[in-house]
């Protein structure tokens, strides 16, 4: 992620738009860029809320980052589209979504470019690591580039070390090896979204019996990957007692309001400032001035959203039994409503 926004030119001054249901890792690959990150709401779909996207873009708005979390889309048409009008780029954080399709047309594939994680808790893994793609060649070129210590990937006759070098680069890349391993798990990644969804409707019939529970709003069913399940309650205080009668059972959920990685008011660095950097970089500029202030209740309709929300991780190694388990939780915590 962070080569791709250097690819498209951010630096300090900018503003990158991102979503507060996230992995630290998007808004860290802002900051050390050295823009900062802007935060927008979640809607149903438990990503990027376009009407509130609307309103953060500024004449500073460097990129917007949809994220792609938990296994399926954020509306990504509609995001685009507002992007266009402005003539901002859109890097899609897919690092949750490999395989995510709409329309058979793949997530990642919208924006100007789309970044996947292969770390060792992704659908697809190479133990460390990730990719970008794009249909941009000049963009290819200049991320190819700089995540090899800026050499030129021109055809030199001077080999290792007798290239040229068009601007400051760093080392990001990733071994052959793993290379080799991400090509073996692509040709399983179909099969895996094929178990994970039977799997994930099991879960999903079981939970329909609880008394106004709604799911996650997926913009195109047929492409979600199933990697979760999130169900909705009416209210906070459901949700809760909803869980308590989960764990009782076995199978509690997974609730991201709860203290995470994942969710904006948990991020006690980010409202902190804290930093290694002496000077309090990027938080603060050099000589102690604050450079950004979040407020941690700065996203109201997220909180809610995310205080009536349960999830479950979904995978294609899940036994019978535990599938059993959390069908039979759920519909004893039905009882709780
Ligand atoms: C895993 C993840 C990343 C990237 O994490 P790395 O540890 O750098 O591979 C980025 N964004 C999201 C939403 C993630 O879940």
């Amino acid at each position: 992620m962070k080569v791709a926004l250097a690819a498209l030119g951010g630096g300090p001054g900018d503003e990158v738009i991102t979503q507060g249901f996230t992995f630290v890792a998007t808004w860290e690959a802002i900051l050390d860029i050295g823009a900062i990150p802007v935060f927008t709401e979640i809607d149903e779909t438990l990503n990027m809320d376009p009407a509130d996207l609307k309103k953060k873009i500024t004449d500073k708005t460097r990129c917007i980052i949809p994220v792609h979390m938990l296994g399926a889309m954020a509306r990504i048409e509609e995001i685009v589209a507002i992007a266009a009008t402005h003539d901002i780029p859109v890097l899609e954080d897919t690092a949750q979504a490999a395989g995510a399709t709409i329309n058979g047309r793949y997530l990642g594939t919208f924006g100007n470019c789309g970044t996947f994680s292969f770390d060792s808790v992704k659908t697809m893994t190479t133990g460390e690591g990730g990719m970008i793609i794009t249909s941009d060649q000049d963009m290819w070129k200049t991320m190819s580039e700089y995540h090899d210590h800026g050499h030129d990937h021109i055809v030199n006759p001077g080999g290792r070390g007798g290239e040229g070098r068009r601007f400051l680069g760093f080392n990001y890349r990733m071994m052959e090896l793993q290379g080799a391993m991400g090509i073996a798990q692509l040709s399983k990644l179909d099969s895996m979204i094929v178990s994970q969804k039977s799997n994930k409707k099991r879960l999903r019939d079981a939970a329909a019996g609880i008394p106004g529970v709604t799911f996650r709003t997926l913009v195109d069913a047929e492409g979600d990957t199933a990697t979760f399940f999130a169900f909705i309650l009416p209210t906070k205080e459901q949700c809760q007692a909803v869980n308590v009668a989960l764990g009782e059972n076995g199978a509690g959920a997974i609730n991201f309001s709860e203290n995470s990685w994942h969710f904006y008011p948990s991020w006690e660095h980010l409202h902190k400032g804290s930093t290694v950097a002496a000077s309090g970089w990027p938080f603060a500029e050099p000589g102690g001035k604050r450079r950004v202030v979040y407020d941690p209740e700065g996203l109201p309709k997220s909180a809610d959203i995310m205080a009536r929300t349960l999830v479950y991780p979904v995978s294609i190694n899940m036994t019978e039994e535990q599938l059993a388990t959390i069908c039979s939780a759920l519909k004893k915590a039905a009882q709780v409503v």
